[in-house]
């Protein structure tokens, strides 16, 4: 991508009404924009992040058996009054269609893939079975904050998980969170499987906490073991549940993700049943488990930045290289060009009317993990000069040998 074409601007000074440094940084570096308090728009560099963050998870998640479906975003009110939630989700956005017809921006999906499922589960033989979407979510909060963090609106992958029993949704929650660790991981995020409240069916679920000081959830931190506790549930515990220690920290966390098991709680209001192998009808067993895309990238960023910018993971950074042409004389931007050419993923800054300080600043700002530099001086060795956005060393590389280190 030529950066002369690039559909973006940065901005100097942090952007009124944004309280979240991961926002700030993100609107300043041209990867965001907000349209309205809590509703977003990506810019090409924004959905560059959110495409590579989707495809790290759509890996594993088809890795451990699921199928990526799409369900609608506008859900009937009879399905959501089925399960009672109508009146009992809080932050339920109710529409009306016309004079009669009401339905709710889907938060969550529970209510569309229990009645999908009746209509393909039938038998034992028909499980299990893991549905997956990566859609836009809504939330009706009366109060928005903390940039993408809390937002009416925003991107997530929920997966269901349908049993014979529950000794199977047991094995499969385990091998979610062991997923979810690796998609975590492969994101350079650490976060914290913490224990959070469960529901009707079980007594504890687990959220996946990331540390930040825009985070909005208090989770305690065993000092000995790390085990994580959320402040919701930490009551029930006077001590470590792993090990017994009694001395927590206690920290601020935003949830990227979380693994529930919902039991037969959405079967039964949907006669989700299967014939099982003694011939009886049973209900069939459930678990579902999110990860907000949205969030999961302000908190790559509240982890990864410094006082120039963002300092982008390279598995989701909106590219590999950022290279510079400083002058615009021939021999130069004939050596970019050719780097241009023969480089994968990479943005090239082909500006001509902007100073070298500014595309610096810049560049820092954006946080691409690669700088490659050609300029005249660097020429003169026949080299360009790289720098990892993370490291102060500058390196000078023969360009003959640039395409080694890629
Ligand atoms: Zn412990």
């Amino acid at each position: 991508m030529r950066q002369s074409e690039l559909f973006y601007k940065t901005l100097k000074e942090a952007p009124k009404h944004q309280d979240a440094l991961s926002s700030i940084l993100l609107t300043r570096a041209g990867f965001i924009d907000q349209a309205a308090a809590g509703s977003y728009t990506f810019l090409p560099l924004g959905f560059l992040v959110l495409k590579k963050i989707e495809n790290i998870i759509r890996e594993e998640m088809v890795r451990v058996g699921g199928q990526e479906i799409l369900m609608p975003a506008l859900t009937p009110k009879e399905n959501w009054q089925k399960t009672g939630r109508w009146q009992s989700f809080d932050v339920l956005f109710k529409i009306k269609a016309g004079k009669e017809k009401e339905y709710a921006l889907g938060p969550t999906h529970e209510e569309i893939v229990a009645p999908l499922a009746k209509k393909i589960i039938l038998s034992y033989k028909d499980l299990p079975i893991y549905l997956f979407q990566i859609q836009t979510k809504f939330r009706n909060e009366l109060r928005v904050k903390s940039g993408l963090i809390r937002t009416r609106e925003f991107l997530m992958k929920d997966l269901y998980s349908f049993h014979i029993d529950e000794n199977d949704l047991d094995k499969y929650y385990q091998k979610m969170a062991d997923s979810y660790s690796k998609i975590f991981k492969r994101c350079s995020i650490p976060v914290f499987k913490t224990l959070a409240s469960g529901g009707s069916f079980s007594k504890y679920s687990h959220e996946y906490q990331a540390l930040t000081e825009a985070g909005e959830d208090i989770i305690y931190i065993c000092q000995k073991c790390r085990l994580a506790i959320n402040k919701e549930v930490k009551n029930d515990f006077e001590k470590c549940p792993g090990c017994s220690c009694s001395k927590f920290e206690v920290k601020k966390g935003v949830e990227v993700g979380n693994i529930f098991k919902l039991g037969d709680r959405y079967s039964l209001p949907f006669e989700l049943k299967f014939k099982a192998q003694d011939g009886k009808e049973k209900p069939v067993i459930m678990g579902c488990y999110g990860i907000g895309l949205s969030r999961l990238m302000a908190a790559v960023v509240e982890h990864n930045h410094d006082n120039k910018g963002i300092i982008w993971p390279a598995q989701v950074s909106p590219f590999k290289f950022h290279l510079i042409q400083l002058e615009n004389n021939k021999k130069v931007k004939k050596a970019a060009e050719q780097l241009y050419k023969n480089l994968d993923d990479v943005l090239y800054d082909d500006r001509t009317d902007v100073t070298a300080g500014e595309k610096f600043a810049e560049s820092d700002l954006i946080g691409i993990p690669t700088r490659i530099v050609v300029s005249e001086k660097t020429l003169k060795s026949n080299s360009v000069e790289v720098k990892k956005r993370n490291e102060n060393k500058v390196c000078l590389i023969k360009f003959s040998h640039i395409f080694r280190i890629t």
